[in-house]
């Protein structure tokens, strides 16, 4: 008999499956609790975690940057584990579960339970985010022209969370308390799992995201399940990244080639030697062509590295920056986090019908030129909040618009590179691959809080006076920013100039 039965579609809403708008809402919320928490860390550890040492800013400027790239480099191990294993809805569970734990033990006032809460968040960070990344893609056919779309309106979900978290997390550590704000991240991240949990519940994804066979979670190793082992070693591993963490001291003698250098530098020096040693090997057996495309990947990836080390300041030393020097009136320093995300959501639609109104009329840049743009804004804003120290007053505190103005400007270069960069990834990866160059695209922004880290650690102050600030820091903060300015405007102009020759290697890729 034929068969008539039609196969079932996925439900639709708005145009895009329905299954979009869960996956929105989950990762709203988990963004949610990791920038809400992302406001309050520099300041509370500043305030309260080192408050006693003179070094408190280099401390926090250290364990802020290993936090930041443990927390993206885990995604490796995590993306990995659910492709071979655990399936992305399981792990979307898991790594969930461990952020919302992460997020409660972070509202307990102890020491040794703020670096187990910074572990749990990066161990489940890594199970989550990129999970979730890809389980968008994965609701969308391989040439269905909804897939941009449907990125475009995630990443705003993933801008909704980054905007309202400082605001609200901010005021409760304000008004009540660290660990309310800290508490509200927590209970942001439980919202999503609920959020994600009722999809499923309504069958919303049919059969996507599931482990790779039915029986692969029962297979057994060392006589445990590895559905159970999974969770088992995930936990396990917390102590040991809650060690690596709270390892901040430098490993050298002032004055030493490892002066400034805890393990976990060192750890992401060895890892960028290992990933240099591979990327040669394979660029040598890659064909011309491959090798032409995978040169431009491995630039864009090197370029956006740059533009995050500048662009993940904001949770650093420009956080401290707003405490100690930033005249605030309506919000404070942790609440100023929100500005970055706030201009994303304003922007990104103006942004992507302006590059789409460029394209009609063959105008659009293509991606290097984009690149070089992006950086050029970085460097442009960072100039800017550097000019600041000329509209200082006599406390030396400076005028909010300077933030604003930076936040503005970066926030464009940001809509130049962040989406634009993924896509082109995929595109000029060989097949073989391109897992692997994902894999090193989420290292980027791992590697570029090791820019962070440097960039925080040179502009540590040493006091252990709540109130320092005003024209004691002034100078090295505007300083500072002028620096990162000049390297910014520098890559910027590098980029540009190198752009026609990068084009030629690109090929057809736009
Ligand atoms: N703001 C984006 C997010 O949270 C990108 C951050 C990054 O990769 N450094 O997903």
């Amino acid at each position: 008999m034929e068969n008539t039965v039609k196969p079932m579609e996925d439900p639709q809403l708005f145009g895009h499956p329905k299954g979009l708008f869960y996956l929105f809402f989950a990762e709203l919320w988990e963004r949610f609790s990791f920038y809400g928490m992302r406001a309050l860390l520099t300041l509370y550890m500043v305030d309260v975690v080192f408050a006693a040492l003179t070094t408190r800013d280099f401390a926090a400027a250290a364990v802020y940057a290993s936090y930041g790239s443990l927390v993206y480099a885990s995604t490796v191990i995590g993306g990995r584990i659910s492709d071979k294993i655990l399936g992305m809805r399981n792990s979307i569970f898991l790594g969930g579960i461990l952020m919302a734990i992460g997020h409660f033990v972070l509202a307990v006032e102890n020491n040794y339970a703020f670096f187990i809460a910074l572990a749990l968040i990066v161990v489940g960070n890594g199970f989550f985010k990129p999970n979730i990344s890809t389980f968008v893609g994965s609701l969308y056919k391989e040439d269905d022209i909804r897939k941009d779309s449907g990125f475009v309106i995630f990443y705003m979900g993933i801008n909704i969370g980054g905007f309202a978290a400082p605001l609200l997390c901010g005021w409760l550590g304000r008004e009540y308390g660290w660990h309310y704000g800290f508490g509200l991240a927590g209970i942001g991240m439980l919202i999503g799992l609920i959020t994600f949990w009722s999809g499923i519940k309504k069958n919303i994804f049919g059969d996507k995201g599931l482990p790779p066979t039915e029986t692969i979670l029962d297979k057994p190793i060392l006589g445990i399940k590895q559905g159970l082992m999974i969770p088992i070693l995930a936990v396990a591993s917390v102590p040991l990244i809650a060690y690596l963490l709270s390892s901040y001291k430098a490993l050298g003698e002032k004055g030493s080639f490892l002066e400034d250098d805890n393990i976990v530098n060192i750890i992401f020096y060895v890892i960028a030697i290992a990933i240099g040693a591979f990327l040669i090997k394979i660029l040598i057996e890659a064909n011309s062509d491959e090798r032409k495309k995978l040169i431009v990947a491995i630039l864009i990836t090197f370029f956006i590295t740059i533009f995050w080390g500048f662009h993940e300041l904001s949770g650093s030393i420009i956080t401290l920056f707003a405490a100690r020097n930033v005249n605030l009136t309506f919000i404070d320093a942790s609440q100023t986090n929100a500005l970055n995300s706030m201009y994303i959501i304003i922007l990104s639609i103006p942004i992507s019908m302006l590059f789409t109104y460029l394209k009609k009329k063959k105008l659009d840049p293509r991606t290097p030129y984009k690149f070089g743009l992006g950086l050029a804004f970085a460097g442009i804003s960072f100039f800017i909040l550097s000019m600041s120290s000329g509209s200082a007053d006599e406390n030396g505190m400076v005028p909010f618009s300077y933030l604003l103005v930076m936040y503005f400007l970066i926030s464009v270069g940001e809509l130049f590179m962040s989406p634009v960069g993924l896509s082109k990834i995929t595109d000029l990866s060989p097949k073989r691959i391109v897992a692997f160059m994902m894999g090193i695209w989420f290292l980027a922004s791992a590697f570029a809080f090791q820019i962070v880290g440097f960039i925080g650690k040179q502009l540590a102050i040493e006091s252990t006076d709540k109130n320092v600030g005003g024209l004691e820091t002034l100078g090295i903060y505007t300083d500072g920013f002028g620096l990162v300015a000049k390297y910014a405007l520098g890559a910027s102009v590098i980029v540009l100039i190198a752009s026609p020759l990068i084009k030629k290697l690109m090929g057809k890729v736009h």
